[in-house]
């Protein structure tokens, strides 16, 4: 899905992000193109799911290569769910990711507004939103319109794509999660101000399957 820079014509002006206001200011060239980024992140991937992970990850070089400095080659917008940590299913290190996590793997203004910056100061330009199989999120929006205290907000968030799903033929909870990620993409195309750097970011949709590991890119 590329990004529709017709919705984000508005924001050319508007963007007046400053590195300061982030503690640092950063080159906003991109580190990776969201095409070599996307590879990256499915090579990841096929070595989480072949166990071919290094057991030695190098982690301290990492955080010595990156205390001074962040450079992640993509953004994730993903669920809370504690089995579905990006850094982990795509086999990347300290450094690499930009992560959003969300139960529902949803998006309000601080998360649109941490995907504007990492475009914008930190060089990233591909977004993957990143549901997950049996979202428990996803489950209680299916199974109620609403719900106590702020979970009602993730519940009434939800509810759209479950009411959008409701006459699909198949999974009930399957289609509603995958329309909830497709929604989610949809918002962020429509809504992130991301100024001259539109044409060059691609939001990408995906699933993560809990028993075998593997993330299915959707079309
Ligand atoms: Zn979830």
């Amino acid at each position: 899905m590329a990004i529709q820079s017709k919705y984000l014509a508005s924001g050319l002006a508007a963007l007046v992000l400053s590195g300061s206001a982030f503690g640092a200011g950063h080159d906003a060239a991109p580190v990776v193109d969201a095409e070599s980024a996307l590879a990256k992140l499915q090579d990841g991937n096929k070595r989480y799911t072949s166990n071919s992970v290094s057991s030695g990850k190098p982690t301290a070089k990492a955080r010595t290569a990156t205390a001074q400095g962040q450079h992640p080659f993509a953004i994730v917008v993903g669920c809370a769910d504690s089995r579905t940590s990006p850094e982990i299913v795509f086999d990347q290190n300290l450094g690499d990711l930009f992560v959003i996590r969300t139960a529902g793997n949803l998006v309000d203004d601080y998360a649109m507004g941490s995907i504007e910056y990492a475009v914008e100061h930190l060089g990233a330009r591909l977004i993957v939103v990143l549901g997950h199989e049996r979202c428990g999120a996803v489950k209680a929006a299916v199974g109620a319109a609403n719900a106590p205290g702020h979970v009602g907000s993730i519940v009434r968030d939800i509810r759209p794509a479950v009411n959008a799903v409701s006459k699909y033929p198949g999974d009930v909870l399957v289609n509603a999660i995958n329309e909830n990620v497709y929604r989610v993409a949809d918002k962020i195309c429509r809504k992130a101000v991301l100024g001259d750097k539109a044409p060059s970011v691609r939001v990408v949709r995906a699933v993560y399957d809990l028993d075998s590991g593997k993330v299915e890119f959707l079309k």
